[in-house]
């Protein structure tokens, strides 16, 4: 075989010390069922700490909403609830979920566009909204004076931002009103002065250029502006989320990857994909065309540290770092972090059916579970699954059916799925092994909590969703609990 092109997953001490455990995790996929999502609540209380410390360094104020579209947990929401942070919700099924998790509706913001049931609920329990559009911004007032609700806090989530001038380009957004119409919102809170309370203004971009976010900062600071002089007195800039996850755990693993990976789509080395597939790259003639369309898995600015870099970045036109900004003028500063706030959170496993070598020579690992239980290659994240042997696998015995081959030294593998489906692999790349895995043997896809474990999965060909469990530390021991028990004040490991 040709030299191993591992990926490894960033797994940082909680993490690494649960996929440590091979006889626990193998018990709860016994008793559970293949595929299985563990998620670790304590994982996200260090998060918010860790974005907590980026604000004290800046000595800014502002709140921490958690993107709840990025995990449907309840246990991550719950352990969240008992910390300082607040949450972001989407939904009207994300509201109910984050009230009844323990989030009081001052702690919870609404964001993206609303049907009415959920502008409802939003008005009336007194949630802060994050207004998509005019449109949206009308109806909750209408909402309000009609129903005689309390005066709803408001948000103006803007986009398209104006750098005319500049040479940072802002990209289309499908959400939020153009940054150039923020007067006509302007307008229409004038009109309901009664029944609107504007606190701030707002941007997400799914975006990594952090020169992109300090336009749109920058944007947001004129606006903010043109509000006092009008009369308002909005307190905050919303920079939503987008801060990013490291995943790999060696930078020149990915490197290595992707230089071989562009020789194999040249035809210069051996497929390193399914059908050659190239994640963007194609071969025109000998050059490489294209652009590789992956997340950059290897990130070390990511997360925390990512957000005090931007805090430290100046913006084109104001001339002044975005941190600096915020301390003259008295602006607090929030923050949308999804993944981020879920990084080494959880792991979804999957239990090995069969291990089999095709005539031409691949190696294809049948797992029990499909590509949506683990959309990381939706997603466009490589990175590769951990082996957790079955007690008493492995050792070269080679005991799956059909195949004489021992288990000794790396192999590389094609991951396929349980649809009968010929798309249904779980990664489209060869992924290396370090062994050969045996049927028994479980794969851990590790840091999987934001946007992978639970995003896409459905019950195709009748397959089963994943059960999901939460997992903590008590003392030295793990224990667990199925994510809807787990409540912070029996499940933190100190007094259960
Ligand atoms: C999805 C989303 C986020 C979170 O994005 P991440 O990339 O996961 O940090 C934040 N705010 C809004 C409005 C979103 O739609």
């Amino acid at each position: 075989m040709s030299t191993p092109l591992y990926l490894a997953p960033r797994l940082e001490p909680r993490l690494a010390s649960l996929l440590d455990e091979a006889g626990f995790l193998h018990e709860l996929l016994h008793a559970l069922g293949s595929p299985l999502n563990v998620v670790l609540p304590d994982g996200i209380a260090d998060n918010v700490e860790r974005f907590k410390e980026v604000y004290d360094r800046h000595r800014l104020a502002g709140n921490i909403y958690f993107a709840h579209k990025a995990n449907r947990s309840s246990a991550l929401v719950r352990r969240l609830a008992a910390t300082r942070a607040h949450i972001d919700i989407a939904s009207l099924g994300e509201l109910q979920h984050a009230m009844g998790c323990g989030f009081a509706p001052d702690r919870i913001m609404a964001t993206g566009p609303k049907n009415p049931e959920f502008l409802w609920l939003c008005a009336r329990s007194g949630v802060t909204v994050n207004v998509d559009s005019a449109d949206e911004l009308a109806q909750l007032a209408a909402l309000v004076e009609k129903h005689r609700l309390p005066q709803a806090r408001v948000l103006l989530r803007l986009s398209d931002f104006d750098s005319t001038g500049v040479t940072v380009l802002s990209r289309r957004s499908r959400f939020g009103t153009p940054a150039t119409a923020a007067t006509g919102l302007l307008d229409l809170l004038d009109k309901h002065r009664e029944s609107l309370d504007l606190v701030g203004v707002a941007y997400h971009l799914d975006t990594i250029g952090p020169a992109e976010k300090a336009t749109a900062f920058e944007g947001c600071i004129r606006v903010l502006n043109e509000c006092a002089a009008r009369g308002f007195r909005p307190r905050a800039v919303d920079i939503g989320g987008g801060f990013g996850v490291d995943y790999l755990a060696e930078g020149a693993q990915w490197e290595a990857y992707t230089s071989e990976l562009t020789s194999a789509v040249l035809g210069r080395r051996t497929p390193l994909t399914w059908q050659g597939h190239g994640y963007g790259l194609r071969n025109d003639a000998g050059t490489v065309r294209g652009a590789l369309g992956l997340y950059p898995a290897h990130r070390p600015v990511s997360g925390p540290r990512y957000f005090d870099e931007l805090l430290a970045a100046q913006g084109q036109s104001l001339g002044r770092p975005l941190a600096t900004l915020l301390l003259e003028n008295l602006y607090d500063l929030h923050v949308e972090p999804g993944r981020a706030l879920v990084d080494q959170c959880g792991v979804a496993l999957a239990r090995v059916l069969e291990v089999r070598d095709t005539p031409s020579g691949e190696t294809f690992v049948r797992l029990e579970m499909n590509a949506s239980d683990v959309s990381l290659e939706e997603h466009g994240v490589l990175m590769d699954p951990v082996l957790v042997r079955r007690p008493g696998n492995g050792g070269g015995s080679g005991n799956d059916v059909g195949t004489a081959v021992g288990t000794g030294g790396p192999v590389g593998v094609y991951l396929i799925g349980n649809l009968c489906l010929e798309a249904d692999f779980i990664t489209r790349r060869m992924v290396y092994l370090p062994e050969r895995p045996q049927a028994g043997d479980l794969l851990a896809f590790a840091n999987t909590a934001g946007y992978f474990m639970d995003f896409s999965a459905d019950h195709a060909l009748h397959q089963p969703v994943a059960r999901k469990v939460a997992a903590y530390q008590d003392g030295a021991d793990w224990r667990w609990c199925l994510d809807e028990n787990y409540w912070p004040n029996h499940c933190t490991g100190e007094d259960c």
